[in-house]
């Protein structure tokens, strides 16, 4: 590859932090509130004009991950469960307890905005929108300074701790930590795929089962005879709207690795028309759908998994099954292992990646990686399979305070879908509700370590734990 020289330049330190948080999504909100409170001096850089990550740039809900299969005990607290109270009391969130108990808290994307909003000025967080972080300067295993690129140009800001909560690990990246990326076999990583807003379906139409199915067929059918490229034959639920009736359908995919331009750039158009072509299919067969219209497709192509911080400790799909506690527990992950398909396959019967996928055509993962498949074998396709792919009935894996910490860069953390963990655990791990609750942890952390020296290394499990109790956290 040809290349250009880029001459060295000084960067004007546009601001000094006792608490930088890079992304504001689910993982960087509630650590940049975290770590106001807890009185460090913190700033939180955004890419976009606006905050919620996926919540709100991908269109994604309902917030999951927030109680045990087969219990009604809440697995998230602290700022996260008083985020949701707040929406819900705006009329902008379903009902708090009742949500929780069947398993998911559906809201509005626009009312997420805005209370992400609030919480954050009220807070004292010093908010810098239309930021990219793009570069860590590194000088004796510690991050001196972020460098971020916006329209008034390449700016320098200067933080005690770091916490990457940009979802893909940009920050690890570019400051030389290690990471990893996607399944150990081949780095594959789960399929992009964007959830969208539909409008105009029309509640009063009684769909009978025999309708219901006779459609989920005919879907089937131009799936597999290439006329529709999705995965999943349903139309939606509520997820990421409360609006009377809207939907907010998740049936698209696309396979590679969201941290290339190049791929990110086919997966936006082809994910677009797939939307597109859904909705349109839907509107000739679905009898609730005749009137229905795109509202909006998302502003960024969902991103479900890419980098992995390598931390000082590691969650592992074998923990969500055991449902491992540990010592330095800091979050619950009570969710399951939820592998969207890497390949991107749309055609089998189950959209997940484990022992009992239908496999047809081979799948190279299959053949030669059997035994690193999640699940057993003779595993029913469908929920009983699904049942194993949980920690046990009313139980979780704990989230370890070591996974947040990078083994390389002593004043880094991580927050979010790209903390330490592999790629099964990663499927379970990276939804909303405990991602929150994985930044709750990681905002009192930094705010601890600011206090010192800086070295996330030094903050005590025991004294975490217990302030985020006394926050209410859920650890
Ligand atoms: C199609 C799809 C469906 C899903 N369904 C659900 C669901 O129903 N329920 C659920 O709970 N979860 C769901 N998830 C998972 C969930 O949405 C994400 O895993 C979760 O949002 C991760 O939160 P995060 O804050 O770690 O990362 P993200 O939500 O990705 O947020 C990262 C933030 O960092 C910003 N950022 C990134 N890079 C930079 C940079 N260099 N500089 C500055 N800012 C940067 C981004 O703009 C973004 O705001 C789904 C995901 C997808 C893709």
């Amino acid at each position: 590859m040809q290349t250009v020289h880029e001459p060295a330049r000084k960067l004007p330190i546009i601001g000094e932090y006792d608490v930088i948080v890079a992304g504001g999504g689910p993982g960087g909100l509630t650590a940049a509130i975290g770590a106001a409170r807890a009185g460090a001096k913190t700033l939180l850089v955004e890419r976009y004009g606006f905050l919620g990550g996926m919540a709100t740039a991908g269109l994604v809900g309902p917030i999951l991950g927030v109680k045990a299969r087969g219990s009604d005990e809440p697995m998230i607290g602290g700022v996260t469960e008083e985020f949701f109270r707040s929406m819900e009391s705006m009329g902008q969130a379903g009902p708090y307890e009742e949500s929780v108990s069947r398993g998911g808290i559906p809201f509005n994307a626009e009312g997420f905005k805005l209370m992400a909003d609030t919480m954050i000025e009220d807070a004292g967080v010093a908010l810098r929108l239309h930021s990219v972080v793009a570069d860590a300067l590194v000088e004796d295993g510690r991050i001196t300074a972020l460098v971020l690129e916006s329209k008034s140009g390449r700016e320098a800001v200067v933080g005690k701790v770091i916490i990457d909560a940009t979802g893909d690990g940009d920050v690890v990246a570019r400051a030389g930590a290690g990471y990893t990326k996607g399944r150990d076999a081949d780095g594959a990583m789960m399929a992009m795929g964007s959830m969208f807003h539909v409008g105009g379906h029309d509640g009063s139409v009684e769909v009978t089962t025999e309708q219901q199915e006779e459609f989920k067929r005919t879907v089937r059918e131009a799936i597999d005879a290439g006329e529709l490229n999705l995965y999943n034959p349903a139309i939606g639920g509520k997820g990421s709207t409360r609006s009377p009736g809207m939907m907010s359908a998740n049936v698209t995919r696309f396979a590679g690795d969201c941290t290339d331009t190049e791929t990110l750039t086919h997966a936006e158009l082809q994910v677009r028309r797939d939307s597109w072509d859904a909705l349109n299919f839907w509107r000739e067969h679905h009898p609730a759908m005749t009137n229905a219209y795109m509202v909006q497709t998302p502003p960024n192509v969902g991103l479900r998994e890419s980098r992995q911080m390598v931390g000082l400790d590691l969650v592992t799909g074998k923990d969500m099954t055991d449902a491992r506690r540990r010592d330095d527990a800091v979050a619950r992950a009570p969710y399951w292992i939820d592998i969207h398909c890497p390949l991107g396959r749309v055609k089998n019967e189950t959209h997940l990646c484990y022992k009992s996928c239908p496999n047809d055509p081979p799948c190279p993962m299959y053949e030669e990686h059997y035994e690193d498949l999640p699940g057993e074998d003779g595993t029913p396709n469908g929920p009983e399979g699904r049942r194993l792919l949980y920690p046990k009935d009313g139980l979780w894996a704990d989230v370890p305070y070591g996974a947040l910490v990078s083994a390389d860069i002593e004043n880094l953390l991580a927050s979010g879908r790209c903390i330490s963990m592999d790629h099964q655990a990663m499927s379970a791990v990276r939804v909303m509700g405990t991602c929150m609750a994985i930044g709750d942890a990681a905002g009192e952390a930094a705010a601890m370590a600011a206090d010192g020296d800086g070295n996330a290394r030094d903050v005590a499990a025991s004294e975490l734990q217990e302030r985020l109790r006394a926050n209410g956290a859920a650890c």
